[in-house]
Formats: structure tokens, sequence, C-alpha cells
């Protein structure tokens, strides 16, 4: 996307400099700028998206990034509070099939948006009491995302005190009732017999980069949001960053496009002007920065902006990712949207990635078939070229660079497993596109390949990430590496969030409010605004 000039604004406007086109700084320029503030984005990329990427390979556009989109509601939100229409300026279509589980040749499962379709699969698969068993889980996952949702999720940056306060007495026993400190895995251990089943919910955990042996139980919310529904965009999900960045430029934002921002310097104790790498300055009242959090404390902004957020340690990190985007010939497996191939030792995966800090010996798969699963066309023939995103987990770079030869080994045990349950891919190396731990890190600096800043593990690690205001003053953060987490939806709202926390703090009459998002599933309330 080229530059583009802003609509006139006021010239006594609030000057914002917005730093990165991730979904939260888009979010964060658009709300800013509907509330009459002079925003100008800076993008050291070429087109709006961060990680919502879409390079070309072998001449087809393939998402490179996430590709599951839930929580269709943040975005209904996010475009009515600017006077659009999701609906109008999207097209959406709910998948009918969650995802596709495969355990071997021929051991497959589905999960469906249509909880009773779920149910009857799983009875299918692994007996009626396990299916009875999925209902009762539903019902506890629903019941921890609606305590979570208002006190966690949409308040901006809880403690442990307020949301104790937040949760009331009900709130709280629905909390206990989980067990005290138990990690996701054993929750899901009291909830089926089935491993395979253990394992299907679990892999939840990795949307917030966590492992299910460290995550807390609180995780099942991550289901919830799925079983919830997931959409196909049209155009894939990088339409969404350019829809998004064309609202905003509605609205007035100015974007620069293939800009990479230097420093952020402070003066008198303030935020107030960055430089960008072209040597040009622009001065401002105040800064959101959408890039990974751990920069500021690695001073690649430059040393007056590195108080701003300590960075990471190594061991706190999420997961990162080996990912293959692929336009080949596929054949041998009945491939849904999303797709995952299990492995029988999932312990080992995390084990190897979080406590051997190397690749995972036995990977679980996931493929993402980007044309196919949608409801109008089950009878369709399938596509004569797959568009393939393939995924497995990895270690977020430590103390040490993986090899070419350890990667190898990894893509050959990636493909050998999908080859062994029946999925052929004919890849070449003009149609095969390969990301490592190493290419994340230098896309997202700071973030040393790991893809959703902090990992999720331990009770508290929920309270650590950072919240908007960052120790500078007139310095803001957005994004998935701080609260209320990564993920699509979970970023849009950090920049929803960090609007809010800026534009507070501009009203002087309002100094003592919280801030916190109305509006979600339970309410599906239209309007984004502050709340006491
Ligand atoms: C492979 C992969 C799969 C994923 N799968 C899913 C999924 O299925 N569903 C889901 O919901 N989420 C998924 N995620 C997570 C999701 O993509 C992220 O949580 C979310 O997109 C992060 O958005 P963000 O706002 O933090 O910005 P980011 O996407 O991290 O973008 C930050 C932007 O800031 C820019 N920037 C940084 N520093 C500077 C600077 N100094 N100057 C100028 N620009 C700068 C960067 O270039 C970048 O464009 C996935 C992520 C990856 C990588």
């Amino acid at each position: 996307m080229a530059s583009a000039s802003s609509a006139s604004s006021a010239p006594s406007a609030h000057r914002v400099v917005v730093i990165g086109a991730g979904i939260a700084g888009l979010v964060a320029a658009l709300q800013l700028a509907r509330r009459g503030l002079q925003v100008t984005l800076v993008e050291a990329a070429d087109t709006p998206g961060g990680k919502m990427r879409q390079p070309l390979v072998d001449g087809a556009a393939i998402d490179s990034g996430p590709t599951v989109f839930t929580m269709r509601w943040v975005f209904e939100q996010i475009y009515a509070s600017a006077g659009a229409s999701l609906a109008d300026e999207l097209e959406l279509t709910p998948l009918p099939v969650l995802a596709r589980h495969a355990w071997g040749p021929g051991e497959r499962m589905d999960l469906f948006a249509d909880p009773a379709l779920s149910r009857d699969a799983i009875a299918r698969f692994a007996g009626p009491a396990e299916a009875a068993r999925f209902m009762q889980f539903c019902r506890q996952a629903r019941e921890v995302y609606d305590t979570l949702e208002g006190p966690f999720i949409r308040s901006q940056s809880p403690t442990l005190v307020s949301m104790a306060g937040d949760l009331g007495l009900r709130g709280l026993a629905v909390l206990a009732s989980l067990g005290p400190m138990s990690n996701l895995w054993n929750a899901l251990r009291e909830h089926f017999h089935d491993q395979r089943l253990q394992q299907l919910f679990a892999r939840y955990a990795t949307y917030c980069g966590s492992s299910p042996w460290r995550a807390p139980a609180t995780l099942m919310l991550v289901t919830q949001v799925e079983l919830d529904g997931v959409w196909s965009v049209k155009g894939g999900m990088h339409a969404l960053a350019q829809s998004v960045a064309s609202l905003a430029q509605r609205h007035g934002v100015t974007m620069k496009f293939g800009t990479r921002v230097d420093t952020i310097g402070v003066s008198n104790g303030r935020a107030s002007s960055v430089t960008l790498a072209n040597g040009e300055r622009i001065e401002a009242d105040s800064i959101m920065f959408n890039g990974d959090m751990s920069a500021l404390g690695q001073q690649l902004l430059g040393t007056e902006a590195a108080s701003a957020a300590r960075p990471l340690t190594p061991s706190k990190r999420s997961l990162s990712a080996l990912t293959w985007s692929v336009h080949a010939e596929t054949d041998g497996f009945p491939l849904d949207r999303h797709n995952v191939f299990f492995q029988a030792d999932y312990k080992r995966e995390f084990d190897d990635i979080f406590s051997r800090g190397k690749l995972p010996g036995t990977p679980t798969v996931y493929v993402c078939a980007q044309d196919r699963g949608l409801p109008d066309s089950p009878d369709a023939p399938p596509p004569q070229r797959d568009r393939l995103l393939v995924l497995v987990n990895a270690p977020a770079e430590g103390a040490r660079t993986l090899s070419d030869s350890e990667i190898d080994a990894c893509e050959t045990h990636s493909f050998s497993l999908l080859a062994r349950y029946g999925l052929r891919v004919s890849r070449t190396s003009q149609n095969t596109m390969r990301t490592t731990p190493a290419d994340f890190s230098r896309m997202f600096p700071g973030s040393a390949g790991a893809l959703y800043g902090m990992a999720t593990h331990g009770w508290m690690s929920a309270f650590a990430r950072q919240g908007a205001q960052s120790r500078i003053p007139g310095l803001y953060l957005a994004g998935g590496s701080v609260h209320p987490g990564p993920g699509v939806p979970m970023a849009a709202m950090s920049g929803m969030l960090a609007a809010a926390t800026l534009a507070e703090h501009l009203d002087s009459t309002s100094r003592s409010r919280r801030v916190r998002i109305s509006g979600g599933t339970s309410t599906r309330s239209p309007t984004a605004a502050i709340t006491d």
C-alpha cells in the first residue's frame, strides 16, 4: 500500500505517532483519529498487518501468519465505533468445520461450529460417555470465559486485587472449581478419559504460545473462543488488516510504509518525538508503540525510551514457529480449512521446546488449506493447487540460533508425518517458502522470534503482562506482547485499550477512572466506550 495523506486536522489537535501497523497499531490509530487526534502511523514493512502477512509464493498470495479468525464481535464493535459496518467492508463466512484432527491414517475427528454435531462426532470417535464429558467441558469453558471476559480481557492492566473485586463471589467460585493451581493438562485429564481428546483441547494453549503442562487451567477459555465460531475472510486475513488500514485512512490517519522508526525521543521526562531511519524527525504529543514490547528494553528504539518496559528474559518467551507457505498439488487426504496432525507423544513436543530449547522431535503439524472448507461448496472439486500454510511449534531464539541441519530434520519429520497420514504435498523449492524463528526475529525486532510475547505459564503470568501505559509518560503500548495478550482479536482489543487509555489521560476531568472496553459476546454492544 502506498503512503497516503490524511484529511486535514485542527492545528491544535493532539499529535500522536503510532509505530507499527500490526492489528493493534491500526486499531489504535483508527480509534484515536475518530476522536479527533492528529495521527501519523509509521510502519517498517511495505504493507499493513504485521504478522498478518501474505507473501506471494509461486504467484499465489498465501496467508502466512494468523489463519484462524475468531471473536468476530470484537471487529464488529471496532467498525461500528468508526461509523462503519464489518459486514459491508469484508466478506466473512462462518466455517461449518472448526478443525479436522488426525491421529493416523483414517483416524480422524472433526470439531464443528454446531456443538451437537461435535458431540455426535465425539460419540462416534470415542464413545457416548466421552461425548457427555465434552458437553460438560463446554459448560465449564463457557463459565470460565464469561467470568474472565469483563474483569480480565476487557479491563486495562488488571491486578490480582482488582480482579478479586471485579469477579465477585460467583466469579471466584467458578475459578476455584478449576482446582487450586491446576494446569490446563491436569484439568483436561479430569474432563476427558481419551488421551486424544485431552491432546486436542490442550492444543489451544498454543494459541497463546504456551505449553498445556505449564498453562493455567483458565486457558480453557481459548477453546470457548473457537467453539463460538471460526470465519473465513475473503481475500485472507491480510484483507482484514488492509480493511482496517483503509478505514483508519478515511478517518484521517496519515500512513508511512517502508519506514522504520529508529529512535523514540524523550524530553522533560515525556515521549516527544520519533526519528525515522531516513533521518526525518516527527514531533509528537504522544507515541503509541505497536512493536514487541521487549524491543524498548533492548534499546532497539534508542536509549531514551529504554526504561519504558522491561525486556522478557528468554525463559519467559512464548512459542515461535517453523512454517512453510506452499502453493502445490496435494492428494491422499481430505483437507478441510484447518487441519491438525497429531503424534502420540504430545508432552515430548513441549519438553523439547521449553526445557531443551530445540525443535520438537515429534511435532504436531498444522495445515491451513486456504481454498477449502467453505460451506457453499462441499461438492466443489478441490483446487488444482492448494495454498497451504504448514506450521510446527518451535522455540524462540534462546542462547543460540537453530542450525540449518536441525531445521531440515524437522522439515523431513513434519512432511513424513503428513505422508504417513495420507497427505502428499508436491513441494519444490519454487513453490515453497520457509520461515524460521530467526526470520520471525528479524521481521519483529525484539521478539527473538517469540510470536505471542510472554508465555502464559503459571497462574500469575496473566497479571505480569505490561498494560497500555508504559513507564514513560506519553508513551503507550499496544499489541500481542501486552495485555490482554496475543491473537488477532486480543491484539485488536489491546489497540482499543491503549487508545482509550491515552484518551483518558487527555481528559483531565476523569483522572481516577479505570479504563475498560464495553461490549462483548454477552452484551453484543456495538459501541466502544470508557466506563467507570
Ligand atoms: C505464524 C503465526 C500464526 C498465527 N496464528 C494465529 C491465528 O490463527 N489466529 C490468531 O488470532 N492469531 C494468530 N497469530 C498471532 C497474531 O498474528 C498476533 O498476535 C497479532 O497479529 C499481533 O498483532 P500486533 O498488533 O501485536 O502486531 P504485529 O503483527 O506484531 O506487528 C507489529 C508491527 O510493528 C512494526 N514495527 C515494529 N517495530 C517497528 C519500528 N521500529 N518502526 C516501524 N515499524 C515497526 C512491524 O514491522 C510490524 O508490522 C499467529 C501469528 C503467527 C506469526
